[in-house]
């Protein structure tokens, strides 16, 4: 199976082989027909699994197709493409991929998101932007300005509603759909399927195809998983310690808290490891410049909240290691998802203390395996040290935010019934396998019965 095989131009498919890219994914074998036919589509996708391409390539085509037919009435190209992302650091990862993939048609995107001046966004919007990545905030705050026109919208993704959602942004989801011409193409994207995620596709997509990328963390395939069990105050000795012997050059580290990222990545640092936080208290140009000297390999040790990884994209990262577990497993699944990206092999080490034995048994249910445990010398976990409760509060990272809702304490969605679709767990029906890879809901779309939840 190729590229052109899946009906894409000639121009896309000479920029995706120049990106290394032989063959598609198996999310982009499915959704790369699916949105080419002018559908809309509801995917269960995990980032990693090359989502990304899988709806801007087809958006790509059909937007290519009849570039210049579509003017305002001053004779300006509309905004043809609007694709909504929960982050920052995401938004600029999807822009990026679209100017990569796009570099062979004459279409024109922009990034756009808060945390950064709104004077060079306006200015970028009075030139030609076809296709637009922007966080819902700053988004609204461009509406309000009445420097953004999104009435010749053809194309909506909603790339990690799951996530959106998780943060807060429903209603300024709803605000932003308002403003969209009612014909247009609807893509959602989600790695996780609550009732509001059922809730927001079900009026929102228009007998939606239905296609699900296996569930890449599962069992997981790509990336070796390993915990080691250690006591709660000896956690940083011991990563400093695995760093060190390991000689691991580019590590990821999470951690539950800004405030625990920053203390960390100040300690490694003291330590002789040079290591930076991202989350979401830091600006943009400080996140901007950590992420930069990571993906570089100037900087061999990242340390970020969970929040602040998404959209974190480096080819074949090798290592990710939870500092700490993450109070709710679909994290886990997001965190490791870090490494072994597209095929590349990848290692994910949890550092666990009395503490979170709780949290690696929910753990490992949901990825329906266990995890080896197993002890470094010299840093056995000492028996007498009694388990401490662990502090309840997710500590996200804010969204790029403008109003009091978008900081909000995480929905339900997230702490409660979101959760990964399991790979006996389809689309098409909770424990009975997909008939197809790529289906059709015949009826006007009544996704609760679609999916499990
Ligand atoms: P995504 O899930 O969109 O975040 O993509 C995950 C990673 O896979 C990115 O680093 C992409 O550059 C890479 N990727 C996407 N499609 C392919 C492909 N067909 N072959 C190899 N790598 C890919």
């Amino acid at each position: 199976m190729s590229f052109s095989s899946l009906g894409l131009s000639d121009a896309l498919v000479r920029a995706v082989t120049e990106r290394g890219y032989t063959v598609p994914t198996p999310i982009q074998r499915q959704a790369i027909p699916a949105v080419l036919s002018g559908g809309d589509l509801l995917a269960g996708a995990q980032t990693g699994t090359g989502k990304t391409a899988g709806f801007t390539l087809p958006i790509l085509q059909r937007l290519a197709a009849d570039n210049g037919k579509n003017t305002n009435a001053g004779g300006h190209a509309p905004i043809r493409a609007l694709i909504l992302t929960p982050t920052r650091e995401l938004a600029a990862q999807v822009e990026e991929s679209v100017r990569e993939y796009g570099k062979y048609v004459k279409l024109k995107s922009m990034v756009m998101f808060g945390g950064v001046g709104i004077q060079p966004q306006i200015q970028q919007l009075r030139n030609r932007v076809d296709i637009l990545v922007a966080t819902p905030g700053r988004l609204l705050d461009h509406v309000g300005q009445g420097t953004l026109n999104l009435s010749r919208i053809e194309v909506l993704v909603l790339d990690e509603a799951d996530r959106m959602l998780d943060m807060g942004f429903i209603h300024d989801i709803k605000k932003v759909l308002a403003l969209l011409p009612r014909k247009r193409q609807n893509l959602l994207f989600s790695a996780t399927f609550s009732e509001e995620i059922r809730t927001l596709a079900d009026s929102l997509l228009n007998r939606p195809a239905l296609i699900e990328a296996a569930r890449r963390n599962a069992p997981a395939e790509a990336v070796t998983q390993r915990v080691y069990l250690v006591d709660r105050e000896r956690k940083r000795e011991l990563l400093a310690h695995l760093i060190r012997e390991n000689r691991w050059r580019q590590v990821l580290v999470f951690t539950r808290t800004k405030h625990g990222a920053n203390r960390l990545s100040e300690q490694l640092t003291k330590g002789g490891i040079s290591a930076l936080a991202i989350h979401g208290n830091k600006s943009q140009s400080a996140r901007t410049h950590a992420l930069a000297q990571f993906k570089s390999g100037a900087l061999p040790v990242l340390v970020a909240t969970d929040i602040a990884a998404r959209g974190i994209d480096i080819i074949e990262l090798p290592h990710v290691v939870n500092f700490e577990l993450p109070n709710v497993p679909e994290d886990y699944i997001h965190r490791i998802g870090r490494t072994g990206r597209a095929g590349a092999e990848g290692e994910a080490v949890s550092l666990v203390c009395v503490d979170e034995h709780k949290l690696l048994a929910d753990i490992e249910k949901v990825l329906k395996r266990s995890v080896p445990r197993e002890v470094i010398p010299g840093f056995e976990p000492d028996p007498r040290i009694q388990a401490e409760p662990i502090p309840n509060g997710r500590n996200r990272g804010p969204a790029p935010s403008r109003s009091p809702s978008r900081n909000h304490a995480p929905s339900r969605a997230h702490t409660e019934s979101a959760r990964p679709l399991h790979s006996r767990e389809t689309l098409s029906g909770r424990g009975r396998p997909a008939k197809t890879a790529v289906q059709s809901s015949r009826k006007a779309v009544k996704i609760p019965a679609l999916m499990g939840g």
